[in-house]
């Protein structure tokens, strides 16, 4: 019998779409050297078997019940190096909106008079939960992305992602900002890495990758009123990806944590 020395890779689901893991088997479609240098062992989306020995773990989807916090520190015990796959692994991603209303608000408007057996809860980033070695952002992942995560992983090193704002790429694009529309955008303080595609189909940026390192939200509120919007569209508009983030950082501001 031959035993594989390759690194063995699993992947796993929390809550999401699973656009991400979708964007991983288009990813490998096209890269079978990647998939030859590693032991896919777990992917419920692609493939039946299942083994629980890896070392490299993907995670896509938030963890947002009870049940989840402990497969996730499960995954953690196992693998070497943990990677948060698409926003809603890495942010908390769309799923954490409901982060807005109570649980058993949210359970109530779901299941209705069925809501108490679900055991869900907030919608959290999965670092909230594990330590986390790595990110691949976005909402779905970029597929290059991936694949440049997986070659720098089989090397022995992280991924080094952009840290620097949407805006750049939008600029190098050559396109008209949309706050001269009157529309907000949060390219300024978003992650780049996606070519500003948003802005350059006339669409806002709405932090699908995350924030930089040092955001000034404090500077894109003042911009933003600064063109007319009014109080609260900055907000109204990050909460679709930045929700976990921004409720983190009111809760800094006002010394809960
Ligand atoms: S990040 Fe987006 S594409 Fe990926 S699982 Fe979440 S909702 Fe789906
Ligand atoms: S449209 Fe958005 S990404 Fe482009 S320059 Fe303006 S704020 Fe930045
Ligand atoms: S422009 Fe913003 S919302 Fe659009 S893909 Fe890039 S980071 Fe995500």
């Amino acid at each position: 019998m031959t035993v594989s020395t390759k690194p063995k890779v699993a992947f796993f689901d929390f809550t999401g779409c699973e656009g991400c893991q979708l964007t991983v088997i288009d990813a490998l479609q096209t890269h079978a050297d990647l998939l030859s240098a590693v032991e896919i062992v777990q992917f419920r989306e692609a493939m039946s078997e299942r083994d629980e020995d890896y070392q490299i773990a993907f995670i896509e989807g938030s963890c947002s019940r009870t049940s989840d916090e402990a497969r996730l520190k499960a995954i953690r015990e196992q693998a070497q190096i943990v990677v948060a796959l698409g926003a809603c692994a890495h942010l908390g991603g769309v799923n954490a909106l409901r982060n807005w209303q109570s649980s058993d608000d949210v359970r109530r408007y779901v299941y209705g008079q069925g809501g108490k057996l679900y055991d869900s809860h907030k919608a959290l980033p999965i670092q909230a939960i594990i330590r986390v070695e790595c990110f691949i952002p976005g909402c779905p992942i970029d597929r290059n992305e991936f694949v440049n995560a997986l070659k720098a992983l089989l090397q022995h090193r992280l991924p080094r992602l952009p840290d620097y704002p949407v805006c750049a790429e939008c600029k190098l694009n050559e396109n008209e900002c949309l706050f001269m529309r009157g529309i907000p955008c949060l390219g300024s303080v978003t992650r780049a890495g996606c070519g500003a595609i948003c802005p350059s189909f006339g669409a806002c940026c709405e932090g699908c990758r995350g924030l930089v390192s040092d955001p000034n939200i404090g500077w894109l509120r003042a911009v933003a009123v600064e063109h007319g919007l009014r109080e609260g569209g900055f907000e109204a508009a990050s909460r679709l990806f930045l929700s976990h983030e921004l409720m983190e950082s009111e809760g800094d501001r006002h010394g809960k944590h």
